[in-house]
């Protein structure tokens, strides 16, 4: 038996196109906050007629890899992009579970319009045998859950995100005011020609620069 402490796993999904500053802030924060051994951040994969045309999956992991490369606790986590199609969360989660130890806690981290949707996720029920969910808030936003989810969160919401235990089974919110970045406004500022310095890692700016992405098409 593995008499080794528990680790905390945190896990950042999004399509990273490109990643940026406000994913990469906010991933910090709950990381600190969390005390997380591990924050991996993991690229979803798109649809090739979803993706942006002339920049590849190898090209947003290349670039997540590169914003994550020796910050302690973000790992990058491929396995979303590896597969031919898009993952059911549920499906992430087995699998990583086959990898970790049994004890070993997980902590989805998703926005709270993401959580509102939660009962159109596949086999969202299971969701919480393998993770604890933790609601990112907006302070401004308003915060009235639908229906469905009410007697979930009756259940299972901690207030105290430090009180969080198990491995699995625990909702908790946090509130966190994003930097206002987005990556849709980065793909708009390259395609006109303009910079991006300051709202992307420089290892990122760079990678940008050298292959040409998000550049108008000619
Ligand atoms: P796009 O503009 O292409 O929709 P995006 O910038 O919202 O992209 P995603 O890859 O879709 O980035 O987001 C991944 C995750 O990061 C989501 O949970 C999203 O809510 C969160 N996120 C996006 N932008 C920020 C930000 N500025 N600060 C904090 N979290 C963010």
């Amino acid at each position: 038996m593995n008499k080794a402490r528990s680790r905390r796993v945190g896990l950042f999904g999004g399509t990273f196109d490109p990643v940026h500053i406000g994913h990469l802030r906010s991933a910090l924060e709950m990381a600190e906050q969390f005390e997380f051994d591990e924050l991996r951040l993991i690229p979803n994969f798109r649809p090739p007629h979803r993706d942006t045309p002339q920049v590849k999956p190898e090209q947003r992991l290349a670039m997540v890899e590169l914003a994550a490369a020796g910050v302690d606790p973000l790992v990058v986590d491929d396995r979303e992009l590896k597969r031919d199609k898009p993952s059911y969360t549920i499906d992430t989660l087995e699998s990583l579970r086959g990898e970790l130890e049994v004890q070993d806690q997980l902590f989805l981290l998703v926005g709270w319009d993401a959580f509102c949707g939660l009962p159109a996720w596949h086999r969202w029920e299971e969701l919480l045998e393998h993770c604890h969910i933790v609601v990112l808030q907006r302070p401004d936003a308003d915060s009235e859950p639908p229906e469905d989810l009410r007697d979930l969160l009756a259940a299972r919401s901690v207030a105290d995100p430090k009180a969080m235990t198990g491995p699995a089974g625990q909702i908790t919110f946090v509130w966190q005011t994003p930097l206002a970045v987005s990556a849709t406004q980065i793909r708009q500022l390259l395609s006109q020609g303009r910079s991006v310095r300051y709202l992307v890692p420089d290892a990122v700016l760079n990678y940008i620069e050298a292959h040409g992405l998000y550049q108008a098409s000619h």
